[in-house]
């Protein structure tokens, strides 16, 4: 996008056709407006359109422009905190609802898939999360019992079983998380606005919201040539924030993710690496993930920016990792090479805004959005309609809050991911 191919890689290249939208002109009116057009956007566009609300959704550039058509595609069950931390850093009530929506939000996302016959390679067979040595081991047991005690189908797969499964010995472990998935990120993003669009939702893309003002007891919602007169205002722009809600990145280290892909893989190789086509990523700290696309593509990541110096390091280490990893790759080109920012709150946890009244949304999702942002979604939908109380939300209300030093912290991750994948690293 924006002629950038270090955007959206090998997503841009083989998703479906976003559906046909065009930027807001002059003013109109809607019952809501829904600012940013990733999977928290759509998914409360698709659901207020689908309750007979009118919903006009306005994106700054493309639909999927942001984390969603750049990410994984893993959809996980969860985030990355230890699911028994979360009644102690959120009250035991907060605590328990969240892990209870998150654990949830990856079913929403599969039959959303099927009732809207969205063609995304979605697939079913769970994700692993690959131990790394005995630490590796005991931090994926120790999360399995946690998960287990609340009803998720995991379980700790054997090296051996792990090994058949990735098609690599290079594991101590693994835990199989049943609840989730993979899917082809950007196309998700344009399935759901496709579905939106049908139910009766209108989508503006190449606006980008620039300011708002009170107008009786109404928003009006501005764009360089248009504006929206609405009763809500639903903020889904998260970390690639522009214009009035840009102060939620204030509240998020940028941690730099990048990812490359293979061409098609040859058909000896695809029936031993990964045949089951689970997501995958590591128990490192700086973490590596890797999974298949439909077509057989590898598609391997990890932190860090694909700009100045740390393009030749992390392409040079993304190399020498497959190679360890899966020795039958050889010197194994890309097709594709891309990077996103994910942003990091201060516990690892999302975050509830009300920034004005009528003025709501959910941000944060720390690199965990696929799910987590299609099931906000449809909460804010329902919230708005007054079916779940203020107080019934997974998170409670929060100001925004600057981290200090963010911007110190985030040039500390990309610095530390280059030195890492140069020097501290084997695979
Ligand atoms: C490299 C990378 C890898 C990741 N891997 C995974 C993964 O494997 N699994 C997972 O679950 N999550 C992953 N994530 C996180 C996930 O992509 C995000 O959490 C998710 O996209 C958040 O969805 P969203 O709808 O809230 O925001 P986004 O998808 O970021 O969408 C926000 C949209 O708002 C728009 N916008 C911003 N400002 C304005 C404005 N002023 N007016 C109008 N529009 C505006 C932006 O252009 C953007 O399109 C990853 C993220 C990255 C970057």
């Amino acid at each position: 996008m924006l002629d950038d191919p270090r955007s959206h890689g090998v997503w841009e290249r083989t998703a479906p056709p976003a559906p046909e939208t065009a930027p807001l002109a002059g003013s109109t009116s809607a019952d809501v407006v829904i600012v940013g057009g990733g999977y928290t956007g759509l998914s409360a566009a698709l659901h207020l359109a689908e309750a007979g609300v009118k919903a006009i959704l306005l994106e700054a550039v493309e639909i999927g422009f942001g984390g969603a058509g750049r990410n994984v595609g893993l959809i996980n069950g969860g985030m990355w905190t230890m699911p028994a931390e979360l009644p102690g850093v959120l009250g035991p009530v907060y605590g328990e609802r969240l892990l209870d929506t998150l654990g949830k939000a990856p079913l929403l996302v599969r039959e959303l898939v099927e009732k809207h016959d969205i063609a995304c390679q979605i697939e079913k067979n769970g994700t692993l999360h690959l131990a790394v040595g005995k630490g590796g081991l005991e931090e994926i047991r120790e999360r399995c019992q946690q998960w287990s005690g609340r009803g998720a189908d995991v379980e700790v797969l054997s090296a051996e079983e792990t090994a058949r499964r990735v098609g690599s010995s290079a594991y101590a472990g693994s835990l199989l998380d049943r609840r989730a998935g993979t899917l082809q990120p950007l196309a998700y993003a344009r399935g759901l606005a496709k579905a939106a669009i049908a139910a009766g939702a209108t989508i503006h893309t190449g606006s980008a919201v620039v300011s708002t003002e009170r107008d009786g007891g109404r928003w009006l919602v501005k764009t360089a040539n248009g504006s929206v007169s609405a009763g809500w205002i639903v903020v889904a722009s998260e970390f690639y924030s522009t214009g009035p809600w840009e102060m939620v990145r204030n509240e998020q280290v940028l941690l730099p993710y990048f990812n490359f892909a293979t061409a098609p893989l040859p058909e000896d190789i695809r029936r031993k690496i990964l045949p089951g086509r689970e997501g995958c990523w590591d128990t490192k700290e700086i973490l590596s993930s890797f999974r298949m696309d439909q077509a057989g593509r590898l598609v391997f990541g990890s932190v860090g920016a694909l700009r100045n110096t740390g393009l030749a390091i992390h392409r040079a280490w993304a190399k020498r990792s497959l190679r360890r990893i899966f020795p039958e790759l050889g010197d194994i080109a890309f097709e594709t090479e891309w990077y996103g920012h994910i942003g990091m709150t201060s516990n690892a946890l999302p975050r509830f805004h009300r920034f004005a009244p009528n003025v709501v949304g959910f941000s944060g999702y720390n690199g965990r959005g696929i799910a987590p942002g299609t099931v906000i979604g449809s909460i804010l939908s329902r919230h708005i309609l007054g079916k779940v109380e203020e107080a019934d939300l997974p998170l409670p209300v929060t100001d925004v809050k600057r981290i200090p030093l963010r911007n110190l912290k985030g040039a500390y991750y990309e610095a530390g991911a280059q030195i890492t994948h140069l020097v501290g690293e084997r695979f």
